[in-house]
């Protein structure tokens, strides 16, 4: 017998058929002899309409009184939950986030959680029922309501996981895994049965968004084993869990992400003197415009290029920033293109094989793609190319390192 804490996104309680069809996929797991903690969102569309209800009033709204009105979306979930494992006699009871006291700091709209109380539950599951906690939403220890950032409901399983030491935690959504890449580029994309956090952290942050990444750092820091499946279709789903080690067993690359949303800035021309990188990056650091690859080279001449990316939406706030700052350092001019986009090779594997760069680099110049900038992590390779071949880059990547095959 396991303690298995099951999540439920939108999608999985959007009508109350699907509500009755969770119930069953619930009882199911109890009548394996299973306690189980269950954590929902609101139906989907819900937290987004009640936003909009605020917002007619006024878009400055108070962030307290937000988390008042958008907590009431898990509210109604939980309760309906309740009502349809009862009806099939599977005993149960619901939660509030301030019921069970999920106590987080006072960040209204995006708090984060401090401690969880674990006795109300456990009395719950020692009296034979399931537990049914609404995610996404805690208390301060004014007595509050808060809650924690979009998608927040993934960090209610992980942490309730945690904090209960569950066997696992279930994160049941509409997809039925996590992919070597996004099947809508690569139809032979695959459903991987493992992927570690590290690399899971490298594909959320690089678009692949199957789990809030919160709850993805909070599961890695505590071990929860967890595991991404389908509301909808049978399977295993995808289990994301700590480095096994025995790395030379592991594929060299797990997965392909990609990125649409960056802009490309070149300052060119920079004096080669200490302080010059500093000169241009303090000014886009202050304006709070967040930096990802960054190369800098020095030139014949002595003086240097300094390219980095930002996302697409700072893109003309930080040109703005570089035309002046470039004028400050004496630079020749400012350039940029926001037409660009970021392929990723991921996986742990890489750290025990040589060559993999060369074998990137080796299959886009079979196709002709031309690489604007190059970025290496232990457990990732990124290059920034011209939008217009990001498609056929990931295709032929994924045929590169046989991602395709198991
Ligand atoms: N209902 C919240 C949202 O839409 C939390 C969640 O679904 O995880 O962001
Ligand atoms: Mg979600």
């Amino acid at each position: 017998m396991a303690l298995i804490v099951q999540k439920y996104g939108g999608t999985s309680v959007g009508t109350v058929e699907r509500i009755q069809a969770v119930a069953d996929k619930i009882k199911a797991t109890r009548d394996q002899g299973h306690d189980v903690v269950v954590v929902v969102s609101a139906m989907s569309g819900e937290t987004n309409r009640l936003l909009a209800l605020a917002k007619a009033i006024d878009d400055q709204a108070l962030p307290a009184e937000l988390d008042v009105l958008v907590s009431t979306g898990e509210q109604v979930t939980i309760a309906l939950l309740a009502i349809a494992l009862e009806k099939i006699h599977c005993p149960a009871q619901s939660f509030t986030g301030s019921q069970v006291k999920i106590l987080t700091d006072s960040a209204f709209t995006k708090a984060r959680i401090e401690n969880i109380e674990v006795v109300g539950l456990r009395q719950t599951l020692a009296a034979g029922k399931v537990a049914v906690v609404a995610g996404f939403q805690g208390v301060d220890d004014q007595g509050r309501i808060t809650t924690l950032g979009r998608g927040g409901s993934d960090t209610t399983g992980v942490a309730l996981a945690a904090a209960l030491k569950a066997d696992e935690c279930q994160i049941y959504t509409d997809v039925d895994g996590v992919y070597t890449t996004d099947p809508r580029v690569v139809s032979s994309a695959r459903r991987l049965s493992t992927i570690t956090f590290e690399e899971m952290l490298e594909m959320a942050s690089l678009g692949s968004k199957v789990l809030q990444i919160r709850s993805v750092e909070f599961a890695g820091k505590y071990g929860v084993p967890l595991r991404v499946l389908s509301s909808f279709t049978e399977g295993p789903g995808t289990l994301i869990t700590l480095d096994q080690g025995d790395v030379m067993e592991k594929p060299v690359i797990s997965g392909i992400a990609f990125n649409r949303e960056e802009a490309k800035l070149v300052v060119r021309g920079v004096p080669d003197v200490p302080g010059a990188a500093y000169r241009i990056l303090g000014p886009i650091g202050e304006a709070n415009v967040e930096v990802d690859v960054i190369v800098q080279n020095v030139g014949l001449d002595k003086t240097t290029d300094f390219t980095f990316t930002v996302h697409r939406n700072e893109f003309n706030k930080a040109l703005n920033i570089l035309e002046q700052v470039a004028k400050d350092v004496g630079a020749r001019e400012v350039l940029g293109d926001d037409h660009i986009a970021k392929v990723s090779l991921v996986g742990v594997g890489m750290r025990s094989h040589a060559g993999v760069a060369s074998r990137m680099f080796e299959a886009l110049a079979k196709d002709n793609i031309n690489i604007q900038m190059i970025s290496t992590s232990e457990i990732k390779i990124s290059v920034i190319i011209d939008e217009r071949y990001l498609e056929l880059a990931v295709r032929s990547l994924h045929a590169a390192f046989d991602l395709d095959k198991a």
